[in-house]
């Protein structure tokens, strides 16, 4: 028997305004760009999200340039993440497979 593993991808595309993934154990998730970029795992959105929200604030300066977010590129960081680079010139983050996963099923 083989040891239970974390799925890994075995196929990503773009779907619409999101990324479909189909993993190693079957399940096929969808995750919108949006979802993915208001998760951005790096440490600079880590403390943006941390900061008690701004009221009079409805849209970053980046994204009101940017308008939607979407990918500019997307690559594999060695077997267990994917760095995504998005167009508001953003690209720090660094999504572990698990978070892709844990995004596409909430
Ligand atoms: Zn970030």
């Amino acid at each position: 028997m083989a040891v239970p593993s974390i799925p890994s991808p075995t196929a990503l595309r773009r779907e619409g305004d999101g990324l479909r993934i189909d993993w190693s154990d079957g399940v096929s998730t969808f995750v919108s760009w949006q979802t993915l970029r208001n998760n951005c795992p790096c440490a600079t959105c880590n403390e943006e999200r941390a900061k008690p929200p701004n009221p009079f604030q409805v849209l970053s300066a980046a994204e009101v340039a940017a308008g939607a977010p979407a990918p500019l590129a997307m690559r594999p960081v060695g077997h267990y993440a994917y760095q995504i680079a998005w167009n508001d010139r953003h690209d720090s983050g660094i999504y572990p497979i698990e978070t892709l996963r844990k995004l596409g099923e909430s």
